[in-house]
């Protein structure tokens, strides 16, 4: 038997880095919502007990360093499975680019082997699993508009945000999330403000959610790579209703309501970088 499971990218509506915690991790307040921008699992048990990581993408780890790989290892030792998995990735979403590629493949490995052996389990043990892996699974376990807080295991589900078009664009380099966050100064950034951000969503208010947006690391990222301003300014002058950066960067999303402004967005920003999506926002 076969089981497909569908990735989806997630982006940052809103990323406030509110403290620094003894462990070295940071405690987040953010919104996140998914896009129609996903990767596809196909999971297919096996007779023999190992662990087979397949992917379209040559530059992808196919060993524990791969986070899908570290998923079913998880799962077959927290419930003693000596059957053996083959999991095939075909990577859509690009990698390390603030779209959470690694984080959301890894939930759907988790979703795809709870109905693979059938397995009785709660989100709040799926959860636990997923932080070993990466501190955005849960949020992609849940995959609907969230707040997030903690380290990222405190996720609260929201109303789906408006529906409107996302135009992302990557720019050809990758960045490092925790390199990004050892640059943390707290006192030098912005902070957008999460909780009317929060309300906006929940209110469906497309102007008050736009009017809150914001992201902390923008203040990092930029500096050390001045194209995803570019990006941005180049979005805006295109007609998106506003422009940001998605996590740690490099990706820049625009939301526009209109699709003929997307459009435009997408056509303006095709010329200036190679890879440029243009997706609608997940219900
Ligand atoms: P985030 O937004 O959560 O910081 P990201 O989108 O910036 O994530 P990923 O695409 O998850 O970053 O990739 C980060 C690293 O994880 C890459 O260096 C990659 O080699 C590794 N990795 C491990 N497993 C996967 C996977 N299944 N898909 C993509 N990257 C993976």
């Amino acid at each position: 038997m076969e089981i497909i499971e569908k990735a989806p990218a997630k982006i940052n509506l809103g990323l406030d880095v509110v403290d620094k915690r003894a462990d070295g991790y940071h405690e987040l307040e953010m919104v996140m919502s998914s896009v129609d921008l996903a990767d596809r699992l196909i999971l297919e048990e096996l007779a023999e007990d190992k662990i087979i990581i397949e992917t379209n993408k040559a530059f992808l780890p196919v060993d524990k360093r791969n986070n899908v790989y570290q998923a079913a290892s998880l799962i077959k030792k927290r419930f003693g499975i000596t059957k053996g998995i083959k999991i095939k990735i075909t990577k859509n979403i690009p990698v390390a680019a603030g779209l959470g590629g690694g984080s959301t493949d890894c939930a759907a490995a988790l979703r795809g082997m709870v109905r693979l052996w059938d397995l009785q389990i709660s989100m709040e043990e799926l959860i636990e699993i997923g932080m070993e892996v990466g501190t955005d699974v849960p949020y992609c376990l849940y995959g609907t508009t969230a707040h997030i807080a903690g380290k990222g295991e405190v996720v609260t589900p929201l109303k789906p945000m408006p529906q409107c078009w996302v135009v992302l664009v990557k720019p050809r380099l990758s960045v490092s999330t925790s390199k990004i966050f050892q640059q943390v100064a707290l006192d030098q950034l912005h902070h957008p403000d999460i909780a009317a951000l929060s309300e906006a969503v929940l209110a469906e208010d497309y102007a008050a959610m736009l009017a809150a947006m914001g992201n902390s690391l923008e203040a990092i990222t930029i500096p050390k790579y001045p194209i995803v301003q570019q990006i941005k300014d180049r979005m805006l002058k295109y007609g998106a209703d506003t422009a940001l950066m998605s996590g740690s960067g490099p990706t820049v999303f625009a939301l526009c309501q209109k699709y003929s402004r997307a459009q435009r967005v997408y056509n303006g920003l095709k010329g200036f970088c190679d890879e440029v999506y243009l997706v609608r926002t997940l219900k």
